[in-house]
């Protein structure tokens, strides 16, 4: 199931005592939730509502992949992200998470990935050095 629309309708979702969805999203839709150096090659969201008492609550989650360059070497790899998210509903609208789930991405990106725990961190000080002419 892949879904481009998140416009939950409240007053339906009360009256059919919750909904749960997972689904896979167009990955352009996106593309300004991530640093520049960052590019998402897939995305997943899974939502589930549920009612208490007059309110509906929401809890999902953003699972996904990128391709992003590692901060010391400047590698090209990939990494998985991951964050959840949660809102509250009173009235009986029709709603869209589409915020919800940008913001969880954004929050999701490492600020810094490593392509792996030894990498050197050489190259870096030697554009370090160039850059700032250090003697
Ligand atoms: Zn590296």
């Amino acid at each position: 199931m892949n879904k481009n629309v998140f416009e939950y309708d409240i007053k339906k979702i009360k009256r059919d005592g919750g909904l749960t969805e997972n689904y896979d999203s167009d990955i352009g839709l996106f593309s300004d939730c991530l640093s520049p150096i960052t590019s998402l090659s897939r995305i997943n969201i899974s939502v589930e509502f549920y009612l208490n008492e007059n309110s509906v609550l929401l809890t999902g989650k953003v699972d996904a992949k990128a391709k992003t360059v590692c901060s010391r070497c400047g590698k090209e790899m990939e990494i998985d992200m991951s964050e959840e998210f949660e809102e509250t509903y009173e009235a009986e609208e029709t709603v869209n998470i589409k915020p919800l789930i940008d913001e969880a991405l954004t929050l999701s990106e490492p600020l810094k990935s490593v392509c792996q725990n030894d990498c050197s961190q050489r190259q870096v000080e030697n554009f370090e050095l160039k850059r700032f002419k250090i003697k």
